[in-house]
């Protein structure tokens, strides 16, 4: 890699911001400012450091709205806002999907929207921690803060993810590195663990890494739980897993004083998907029969735990939530929005600072090219190819300030530093102005 020579010319420092990437949304940034441009980051990963100072190129600056020959035009904003409402108006079952890199005050707005047209909302968990959220349902959550992790864990492991490429900070900054009120020597006094068939990143620096075979998660966790409760191993290798090893490992994780178990998506996305997560998080309580244990999903977007925490508190439900009966109903694989595109029901869809062009499977996505689609984002991606309507939102944590949840759910006020560029408007002024004007227009229809 190479050298980068530190910024020296700025006009100003705001300190202590939050990185609006991943989950670990890390508070103590400095952005150097000069000419209301973010020019440099302190203390942020490369990740967040990237999207900070954002690729200008990318940047989506004005309202668009697709023409008859297929092109995106620049159009005004009240141009682009009464098509919108007048979509959404005359919509029989709208879907709105996304959330996950926006405001908790925006969120606020889109249910009052979605409420109001009877439409459904979702994010992505959806698409990623969903089994996250239903083993969570299933049962319970032993939760922590990572500020107890950075305290007091001495052994961390992580499964299922490789936070030195996704999170690369939530070693430095709360789990493994760093001094703790009772773990004053940092990573000497800590045992990092890995679970992973693969050799990742995060596995080289571990002390100890169980690559157990693909799939083999479940049956991996259940031999643990096996030997936990007395019971002798019948198998001499297990998911790939030498018995007694397995059985080194179980009284290891007995003797520690605080252990924290973090997993990401490869855990929720092998083929036992919640199941395995109803058996990390049974683990987790048959270990407190010994000692401190803990578990925390590896949340990926800066407010996508937000979303859930957010809909679950005003709602009841977590995730693909539909008001078309007028209350709010919550079924997976009926009102989540895969099975949803895939049954073709949704005739308008609007993704807020989402990217399902990219991300999501063919059969919905054709379902999406063959409906008004209607954007609210920053930047320009594969969904932009397939919007009908484009509206040009402003940067959360940098160009307007909110409200988020960290992967602990903590919530986390992300300040402002820096202007939005004058044609665009900020997302919850953006929604609200939709909620506004449909109401207008299904008034005016009464
Ligand atoms: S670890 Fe995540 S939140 Fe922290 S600076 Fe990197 S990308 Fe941003």
């Amino acid at each position: 890699m190479a050298y980068e020579e530190p910024v020296t010319d700025y006009d100003k420092i705001v300190e202590n911001c939050t990185c609006a990437f991943c989950g670990s949304n890390c508070d103590d940034l400095d952005y150097l400012v000069k000419d209301n441009h973010v020019v440099g980051v302190r203390h942020a990963c490369r990740l967040g450091a990237s999207k900070i100072m954002e690729d200008e190129d990318q940047r989506l600056l004005v309202p668009m709205v697709r023409d008859e020959n297929g092109e995106l035009v620049e159009v005004d904003w009240d141009t682009a806002l009464d098509k919108a409402a007048e979509l959404i108006a005359n919509s029989v079952r709208p879907l709105f999907y996304g959330w996950s890199e926006t405001s908790i005050e925006c969120m606020k707005r889109g249910l009052e929207l979605t409420e109001y047209v009877g439409a459904v909302i979702d994010n992505q968990a959806t698409i990623c921690h969903g089994p996250t959220v239903q083993a969570v349902q299933n049962v319970g959550y032993p939760l922590m803060t990572l500020g107890e992790v950075k305290n007091r864990a001495d052994m961390v492991v992580y499964t299922g993810s490789n936070p030195m490429n996704a999170h690369p900070r939530h070693l430095s900054r709360y789990t493994t590195f760093p001094r703790g009120w009772f773990r004053q020597r940092g990573r000497f006094d800590r045992t990092l663990v890995t679970w992973d068939p693969k050799f990742s990143d995060t596995a080289k620096m571990s002390d100890i890494w169980v690559p157990f075979e693909e799939n083999g998660d479940y049956e991996f966790v259940d031999a643990i739980r096996a030997v936990l409760k007395g019971k002798e191993l019948k198998k001499d290798v297990i998911a790939g897993i030498p018995k007694e090893d397995i059985v080194e490992l179980t009284e290891a994780m007995t003797k520690v004083e605080f252990g924290a178990l973090f997993f990401g998506l490869g855990l929720t996305h092998t083929l036992s998907k919640q199941r395995n997560i109803d058996i990390a998080i049974q683990l987790v309580q048959d270990l407190n029969a010994y000692t401190k244990w803990v578990l925390l999903p590896m949340r990926g977007h800066y407010n996508v735990n937000g979303f859930n925490i957010f809909l679950s508190y005003e709602m009841g439900f977590p995730y693909g939530v539909d008001f078309c009966r007028g209350y709010p109903r919550y079924m997976i694989g009926e009102t989540t929005t895969i099975d949803l595109l895939n049954r073709k029901e949704p005739d308008v869809f609007m993704v807020i600072a989402a990217d399902p062009g990219a991300h999501f499977p063919g059969g919905a996505l054709k379902h999406l090219t063959e409906i008004p689609v209607i954007q609210i984002d920053i930047h320009w991606g594969p969904s932009t190819e397939i919007a009908d309507i484009v509206l040009p939102g402003t940067f959360i944590g940098v160009e307007t300030a909110g409200t988020s949840y960290r992967m602990d759910s903590v919530p986390i006020h992300m300040k402002k530093a820096i202007d939005p560029p004058e044609t665009c408007r900020e997302d919850e002024w953006i929604v609200n102005e939709l909620f506004q004007r449909v109401k207008k227009i299904k008034e005016a229809s009464k």
